[in-house]
């Protein structure tokens, strides 16, 4: 590995599900390790066991590969930094706190949570900013021998130089800089001995070698504290990328609340892996081109130019757009394979249908789909006779039309699906009657809605004498 070898790592928390701010620093962590041909790591961060939902981080996994941001080192994979869990990484963390002692970074913290909060509160009311008023750094060497001979919890804080700034290089917002003044001295271990989040993500970056951190905003104020300690460990700072955080319409924080917030969500109503990754990937940019392959996005995404601040807005109906268009570049055989699921699941009759019937089915309504799930109700007349509501042949001026269709379903009755369309259409034609509205009509007989398939896929997608029995209904009595 060269000394400009790039390293970055998406390490997620296994909260049991991504959203799409996971999603997005993974892609972002991703693509740039491809343009520039680095290493990709995954790391799971699972020292908080309250956050430790899905322990192995089997649907982070599972996700990661879905979405085809495949990783060079990691769980199930390996890599010269095994393990790649965080909990199984302590006596390394256990090393570093004891080399923190041996260089008099860090004391122990025998404050309760309530006097914390008591004084936190105070300074709030005073207008002070909240930080940790170092209590503990003024012990002398017997008080702490007392509290440690009765056996009073602690934790361990690094101190901080609160007469120094800290800077670091940031892709969006250039060097940045930060007094420590405005700081608490850092919490690196818990009560129960384990070890913070702020902490193991440091000493694993440093020993990961990672030369890139991108991460939400939200991170920013950890960043001032961990380049405090990369710099006491004399190591160089990695450049960072906070990422701009997602809003939702409202301008708000996205949040459970929102749909499509979770990646489960999109992926159970059918949105494709590549309309999210390329979603994701040109929010916040301007680019030439919207939709976009993995492999263009790597070739092309600029982080030189990156939107600098602020927040980007989550816009569910652009999403929407991408995944159309993903499923129209989709050939009619994959599509079918990933609607059959959803058929199945919304009519167990869909499994009696062979693939290729099935195939041509979906091609009819192919341009039609914004979502797979959406095939369940755009072929649902195929399996089910519909309910037809006697307004919406009302609205559509069945009454107008009924006569014609009298005559011409008659004459069209023996024929082929092909030769009854056309036959249909060239009898409408001779009437001089529109053929949108007529053809509208014949949608909502066979479908149950106005809107769909076109007419000479129509008769094609029923059995002819299915199609007749539904014909009737424009009949009349
Ligand atoms: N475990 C942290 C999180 O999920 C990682 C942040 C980082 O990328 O450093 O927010």
């Amino acid at each position: 590995m060269t000394k400009n070898h790039i390293r970055v790592r998406f390490a997620p928390s296994p909260s049991g599900f991504m959203h799409l701010g996971n999603v997005r620093a993974a892609l972002m962590n991703f693509l740039f390790a491809r343009q520039k041909q680095g290493t990709f790591i995954l790391r799971i961060e699972d020292t908080d066991v309250a956050r430790n939902i899905d322990p192995e981080a089997r649907q982070i996994i599972s996700d990661l590969a879905w979405l085809s941001l495949t990783y060079d080192e990691g769980p199930h994979k390996g890599g010269p930094h095994v393990p790649y869990y965080q909990s199984e990484r302590a006596n390394l963390y256990k090393q570093y706190l004891q080399e923190c002692q041996e260089k008099n970074l860090i004391y122990r913290c025998f404050c309760t949570s309530e006097e914390l909060e008591k004084r936190r509160q105070r300074q709030l009311a005073l207008k002070q900013p909240p930080r940790y008023d170092r209590t503990c750094l003024k012990l002398s060497g017997s008080d702490i021998d007392a509290k440690l001979a009765a056996n009073t919890p602690y934790i361990w804080r690094f101190k901080l130089d609160d007469t120094k700034t800290v800077s670091f290089y940031d892709l969006a917002h250039k060097t940045m800089h930060f007094e420590l003044k405005h700081f608490s001295d850092v919490p690196l271990t818990r009560q129960d001995g384990s070890f913070t989040f702020l902490f193991a993500n440091f000493v694993d970056d440093k020993e990961m070698q990672i030369t890139h951190i991108f991460r939400g905003e939200d991170h920013l104020t950890n960043t001032a504290v961990q380049v405090a300690m990369f710099e006491a460990f004399n190591t160089e700072t990695p450049v960072y990328w906070h990422l701009p955080i997602i809003g939702n319409t409202e301008g708000k924080k996205l949040s459970k609340r929102d749909f499509g917030f979770s990646l489960t969500d999109l992926r159970n109503s059918g949105f494709l892996p590549e309309a999210i990754t390329n979603y994701l990937a040109i929010i916040g940019h301007s680019v030439e081109e919207e939709i976009m392959t993995m492999q263009k996005l790597i070739e092309t995404f600029n982080f030189e130019h990156l939107s600098s601040t602020g927040q980007i807005r989550y816009d569910f109906e652009k999403l929407r757009w991408v995944n159309h268009h993903w499923i129209m570049k989709y050939d009619t055989t994959k599509l079918t394979a990933l609607c059959r699921p959803f058929l199945i699941q919304a009519n167990p009759a869909f499994e009696h249908i062979k693939d290729e019937q099935l195939a041509t089915l979906i091609g009819h309504i192919q341009q039609e789909l914004v979502t797979l799930q959406e095939s369940a109700d755009a072929l649902k007349f195929v399996v089910e006779r519909p309910h037809i509501e006697s307004q919406l042949l009302v609205d559509h001026q069945l009454e107008k039309y009924k006569p014609f269709f009298k005559e011409a379903l008659t004459d069209i009755e023996t024929l082929p699906a092909q030769e009854a369309a056309q036959t249909l259409s060239s009898r409408c034609k001779e009437k001089g009657l529109p053929l949108k509205d007529v053809f509208a009509l014949v949608r909502i007989a066979l479908t149950g809605k106005p809107q769909g398939p076109q007419v000479k896929d129509l008769f094609g997608m029923l059995p002819g004498a299915e199609v007749q029995a539904r014909l009737n209904v424009l009949k009349g009595s």
